[in-house]
């Protein structure tokens, strides 16, 4: 078994991975912890939690709201949890935001976990201790940040994902890559065959190193204020994309990397053979590295996103694989980019 350990804002946090659900029994008390899931989950492996209390939502980020925290709040108070109750959310993202939210709040916070089942919420969604809901519209304008105290992976749960949901969490592992470590990219080029087979020592072998370079961002940010702003490497154009064309978040970040990484290209900081690396890279897991849609809308969605009355945009570049920073791009230049993506 693996583990990383995480000091950051809002509390340390261990990730163990490589933990049978199996095993629950050995990290939490039966008595005083109650699971958060969602309906797919609970089907799929609600009998590998069955001794413990569980509180079920329906699937979908549109649940991701303070209707749904107010019904567990409810639950809660139905059955008397006190400050030594223990939460844990066991689902993707959306359930690890929902009960870290909920946990984090509730008698001004209790402790919690997450269990997290898709490769999104492994790499991504459990770590790093942003808890929070949509309001009116608006992504997690509610939230806290706290850290869950564990977060334990079973690789085997990923067997049940369907193959776009493992894109998304693929697309983010390969951002972690690119942002922080050049060796781990080129791992990546030789083991995809066994990654996308969903070898279970090669997916410990690489959400390891994922969540390495992530913890270490999230950890340094207290110290280097900004340095967080790099894990937004293919999302600063990738949204944009996400918005205008309704493409699922990993296909977006996908092509936000693409676009992004061309800009670095364009501004001397990354070679071209660098660029068709990470182009070939992206289109061998299955992701998307251009764009069919219309330019304008693209564009407008970018313009619309940032700051409309400034004719630059600050974004993550790379400077090679393996090293992101942080530079002002011209729209202009930015509109050249696009241009060749669509
Ligand atoms: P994310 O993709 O951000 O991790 P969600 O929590 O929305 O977000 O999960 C995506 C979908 O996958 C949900 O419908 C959820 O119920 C479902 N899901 C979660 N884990 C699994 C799994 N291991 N197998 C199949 N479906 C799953
Ligand atoms: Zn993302």
């Amino acid at each position: 078994m693996r583990q990383v350990l995480l000091k950051g804002i809002g509390g340390k946090s261990k990730i163990m991975l490589g933990v049978s659900l199996d095993k629950l029994a050995d990290f939490f008390n039966k008595e005083k912890t109650v699971f958060i899931t969602d309906s797919n989950v609970y089907r799929l492996y609600g009998k590998r939690f069955s001794q413990y209390r569980t509180f079920i939502i329906e699937p979908g980020e549109m649940h991701k709201n303070l209707r749904t925290v107010h019904d567990l709040y409810e639950k809660m108070l139905d059955i008397e949890l006190d400050r030594s109750s223990y939460i844990v959310g066991i689902g993707g993202g959306v359930i690890c935001d929902i009960a870290g939210f909920t946990a984090s709040t509730y008698l001004r916070g209790l402790s919690f976990a997450f269990v997290p089942t898709t490769l999104l919420a492994q790499v991504d969604a459990s770590v790093g201790g942003k808890n929070g809901v949509n309001f009116r519209g608006y992504k997690n304008l509610i939230g806290c940040i706290v850290q869950p105290e564990f977060v334990l992976c079973d690789f085997d749960t990923l067997s049940t994902l369907p193959a776009d949901e493992l894109k998304n969490g693929f697309a983010e592992l390969i951002k972690h890559a690119l942002i922080g470590n050049r060796a781990f990219f080129s791992r990546l080029e030789s083991l995809r065959d066994a990654a996308l087979m969903l070898d279970k020592d090669i997916m410990a072998k690489i959400v390891y190193d994922s969540l390495k370079i992530k913890t270490k961002i999230v950890s340094s940010d207290e110290k280097e204020k900004g340095e967080r702003r790099k894990l937004n490497f293919g999302h600063t154009f990738g949204h944009a994309f996400e918005k205008s064309a309704g493409i699922r978040h990993g296909e977006a970040v996908s092509i936000g990397m693409v676009m992004e990484a061309r800009l670095s290209n364009a501004m001397g900081l990354l070679s071209s053979q660098d660029l068709t690396r990470i182009e070939k890279m992206l289109l061998s897991f299955g992701l998307p590295v251009s764009f069919k849609g219309d330019r304008q809308t693209i564009m407008d969605a970018i313009r619309k996103d940032k700051k409309r009355e400034e004719s630059y945009i600050h974004a993550v570049l790379l400077d090679g694989i393996g090293r992101s920073v942080i530079k002002k791009v011209d729209m202009e230049r930015i509109g050249g980019v696009v241009n060749d993506l669509c």
